[in-house]
């Protein structure tokens, strides 16, 4: 039973942000909603254990999929960042909003970049290009994805100022555009980088958000150094570059781990 706590923990933390929204918001898709996220997780998680090889792509396409397809094309909700700003400016706390603050803006206090590695949509397309682990050094345009997240800003504020109509309507328009301009960029910069995750490294705009929160994350991943025999195994299979053998919080790309534990299959020693 020890064995099974994580996914344990996983699914009451999911059910009772599941049950609070209900009860809070007296609405009935919440507590479905993130019970089906949980559920998807924590399933994850039990197959992780059981050592099945693709747990973490199937927990990435049972959420992205349902986020992309279900919440986003057939319920039409905009859960890109403009759907952020657009319910923020609006001074509503809900879909978007919720979501960000869930996924992507305290629940990396506990979780890190989970978001990142098991349920991002756009990732989910991105982790099927060839190349897994970055085969360029990293580059230093790290600030783009400031550029992104203003553009997202200004580009929600510049709709509310200029007073445009049927928002609802632009908002979904806004999805689908945003949602095609994330995977071109993405199957672009992976190609010319050829990393399947550049676009994450330098270029989205939720980064602004995940990283400097996840850098306080509880989930991590760590190293017992009494173990580790710096074969480097580690190191070669990390799609995002984490100096995971370094414990302190000012680990190198520490705020990018995706917690795909692909170093912790990789260790011969179990040391991670
Ligand atoms: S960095 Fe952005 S695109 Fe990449 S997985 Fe995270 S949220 Fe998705
Ligand atoms: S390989 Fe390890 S350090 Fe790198 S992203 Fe995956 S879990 Fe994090
Ligand atoms: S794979 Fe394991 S033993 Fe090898 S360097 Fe990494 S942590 Fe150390």
């Amino acid at each position: 039973m020890r064995k099974y706590l994580l996914p344990i923990l996983l699914l009451t933390l999911f059910e009772i942000i599941a049950v609070t929204l209900w009860l809070t918001l007296d609405n009935l898709f919440y507590l479905i909603n993130f019970s089906y996220i949980g559920f998807a997780i924590s399933l994850g998680t039990v197959l992780y254990l059981k050592k099945y090889r693709h747990a973490r792509r199937f927990v990435q396409l049972f959420v992205g999929l349902y986020m992309l397809i279900y919440l986003g094309l057939i319920c039409r909700e905009n859960m890109q960042i403009e759907g952020f700003w657009y319910y923020l400016l609006l001074g509503v706390f809900d879909a978007a909003v919720i979501h960000y603050a869930v996924a992507k803006i305290f629940g990396p206090l506990v979780f890190g970049r989970g978001w990142c590695g098991y349920a991002c949509w756009t990732a989910m397309v991105l982790d099927f290009l060839p190349y897994k682990v970055a085969q360029s050094p990293r580059r230093n345009i790290g600030w783009m994805r400031y550029c992104t997240f203003a553009a997202s800003l200004v580009f929600v504020a510049g709709l509310f100022i200029s007073g445009t109509g049927h928002l609802e309507e632009v908002m979904f328009w806004a999805f689908i555009a945003g949602n095609v301009l994330y995977y071109a960029a993405g199957i672009v910069l992976a190609f010319a980088f050829r990393d399947n995750r550049a676009f994450c490294k330098y270029l989205c705009p939720v980064t602004v958000f995940l990283k400097p929160m996840s850098r306080f994350a509880l989930l991590r991943i760590k190293c017992d150094t009494t173990k580790c025999i710096a074969c480097g195994k580690c190191e070669k299979v990390c799609p995002m570059d984490v100096d995971m053998r370094d414990n302190s919080r000012k680990r190198k790309n520490g705020t990018e781990c995706i917690l795909c534990m692909e170093c912790v299959k990789a260790c011969p020693k179990k040391a991670l």
